[in-house]
């Protein structure tokens, strides 16, 4: 499993991630357009274990998802970037990466999928393998 490193945009936090896959999901939310400040966000399901802060340390910021849950957005206390969340609905060893913030990650291919495409301007064409209106049928 490969160890992709990242880091915010200040420096005073860090870390590094197994990535099982080497796949981005594509995420044309309204939170994640707020949140990342553009179109979308490049994101993937790992377990938490697989994620580890070398430097510095994390604030949150929750809101409540589409599920009602809250989901806790970890962030650099200083320049507010982001590397992952947890959505609570998820459970507690599950989280969200931001692959797009990994180094080396731009190499990889297209996104495997795009979600909350319902929300993707019209500009903007459909790049994900599979495309869903929302999220997929779970
Ligand atoms: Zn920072
Ligand atoms: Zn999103």
């Amino acid at each position: 499993m490969a160890p992709y490193e990242g880091q915010c945009h200040c420096g005073a936090t860090a870390w590094t991630v197994e990535i099982p896959e080497e796949k981005h999901i594509l995420c044309h939310c309204g939170a994640c357009k707020i949140l990342g400040g553009g179109e979308f966000t490049l994101n993937q399901i790992i377990p938490k274990s697989n994620f580890h802060l070398t430097k510095g340390d994390l604030k949150v910021y929750s809101y409540k998802g589409d599920s009602g849950n809250s989901v806790d957005c970890y962030m650099c206390p200083n320049c507010a970037a982001s590397p992952y969340h947890h959505q609570q609905v998820m459970g507690p060893n599950t989280i969200v990466v931001r692959t797009g913030l990994l180094k080396g990650s731009e190499k990889w291919g297209k996104p495997a999928a795009e979600i909350y495409d319902k929300f993707r301007p019209s500009w903007l064409p459909q790049t994900g393998d599979a495309s869903f209106e929302l999220t997929p049928p779970s």
